[in-house]
């Protein structure tokens, strides 16, 4: 569920209509709702209440401050996949035992400053990484904390860009050979090894890949305790789906019934890495229509909202609802039409072939679902400043990033001398 609703023929993000915004810091921009942010974490939170777990959100759905710091604000933490992220989250106050850090690629640099930050766990995609770690944490005197990421090979039923757990996915240790992994991950002088990490995907909608997912991982955690390997954590990754279209994703509560009875039995501290399910549906890209253009083939709304602001359409052809501001409009003669934005690129759409309300020059448009992945993945193509952020709560909004300038976008810029 999310705060975004008509009221008295507007729609609303809470209390505030979108088209007052949209008048006070122009169009396009992202729209987050409290309401909505705090009530995910919190259920989500809530269906692990009776295990000892740990949220550790997944900055890298939506990394603005102020969304980083309600989470740390109701007890939450990061799951970073870089030293920029790792930057964020401490800048937002999350705890450092209270972030994991994961990715194939963590540079020396960004181990460093993991292990000066002190966080809880690096979660670890390579032997080599392995090597990198233990030789800066010797280097610096410290023990590093790790989990092993494995891979388990088991389906998400997901788009393939976002499927991790399959054997052909570069992320995490096959599952065959982790076991010999963590033999030689404990005769490291500088690794401490704490935990088993997995993540197998993202927009998951069915439970039972983390239920076969977690079976094998919890396998891989006996045959290690039996070993004497002492396993305290065992981090679940995140991939929950929501509802961007007629997907049913299962319910927080329902995946926890599933799943937490076999957690509470290893004892261990549990991390979920949840990303999307808290923030997906907690955001909406607002944007004006600029023109609309009827060719021989096709109707185009072309908006000026584009794939730099939000790319999941683009890249993966994901469906993004579209909902038209004015009330009104939704009762209009229905059209099959492109939304485009002013990109130079024919692939630059945030819908295709929809049947929505012929709307007109200058009304808006709400694009929903795009609290996670979306300014994240945004950029500065075609020379596009990007968009503000905001941030509702109640009657009430507060702007959490301005909109760059062109100054922004030339910032570190320089002519060489025989250019000047
Ligand atoms: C992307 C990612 C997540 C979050 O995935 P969602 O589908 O947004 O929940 C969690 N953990 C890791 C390691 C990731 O790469």
């Amino acid at each position: 569920m999310h705060h975004f609703e008509y009221r008295n023929g507007e729609y609303c993000c809470e209390e505030v209509p979108l088209s007052r915004i949209a008048e006070e810091v122009g169009t396009p921009f992202y729209c987050y709702s409290h309401a909505t942010l705090l009530r995910h974490f919190t259920v989500f939170d809530e269906a692990f209440g009776a295990i000892p777990h740990i949220i550790c959100f997944a900055v890298k759905a939506n990394s603005s401050l102020a969304v980083l710091r309600i989470f740390s604000k109701a007890g939450g933490g990061a799951d970073v996949v870089s030293g920029g992220e790792l930057y964020r989250a401490l800048k937002a106050g999350i705890p450092p035992e209270k972030i994991v850090y994961a990715g194939v690629g963590k540079t020396r640099n960004e181990i460093r400053q993991a292990l000066e930050a002190g966080i809880l766990m690096f979660n670890v995609e390579s032997s080599q990484e392995l090597i990198a770690i233990d030789s800066v944490a010797g280097e610096m005197g410290v023990k590093a904390p790790v989990a092993l990421r494995v891979n388990p090979d088991v389906d998400p039923q997901t788009h393939p860009y976002i499927s991790t757990g399959l054997k052909e996915n570069k992320f995490g240790m096959s599952y065959n050979t982790v076991l010999k992994e963590y033999h030689h991950a404990v005769r490291f002088d500088n690794i401490d090894v704490i935990g088993v990490h997995k993540h197998i995907g993202s927009q998951i909608t069915l439970i039972s890949p983390f239920v076969d997912a977690l079976e094998k991982t919890l396998d891989l955690v006996r045959q290690l305790r039996s070993e004497g390997i002492d396993i305290k954590y065992i981090d679940m990754g995140g991939g929950l789906g929501i509802t961007y279209k007629d997907e049913a994703p299962p319910h927080p509560k329902e995946l926890a019934q599933s799943i937490a009875p076999m957690l509470a039995e290893t004892g261990c501290t549990i991390i979920f890495e949840p990303g999307r399910v808290i923030v997906g549906n907690a955001g909406a890209l607002i944007s004006r229509v600029l023109y609309t253009k009827v060719n021989e083939e096709k109707t185009f709304l072309i908006v000026d909202a584009a794939m730099n602001d939000l790319a999941r359409p683009s890249l993966y052809g994901s469906y993004q609802h579209i909902v038209p501001v004015e009330e009104d409009a939704v009762s209009r003669k229905k059209v099959s039409a492109d939304v485009v934005g002013p990109i130079c690129e024919s692939g630059d759409f945030l819908a295709k072939d929809r049947v929505m309300p012929e709307l007109r020059r200058g009304e808006l448009i709400a694009v929903m679902s795009a609290g996670a992945y979306g300014f994240t993945m945004s950029s500065n193509y075609n020379s596009r400043p990007r968009v503000p952020e905001v941030l509702v709560k109640g009657s009430d909004y507060d702007i959490i990033r301005e909109r760059e300038t062109y100054e922004d976008l030339i910032k570190g810029e320089r002519l060489p001398s025989y250019l000047a």
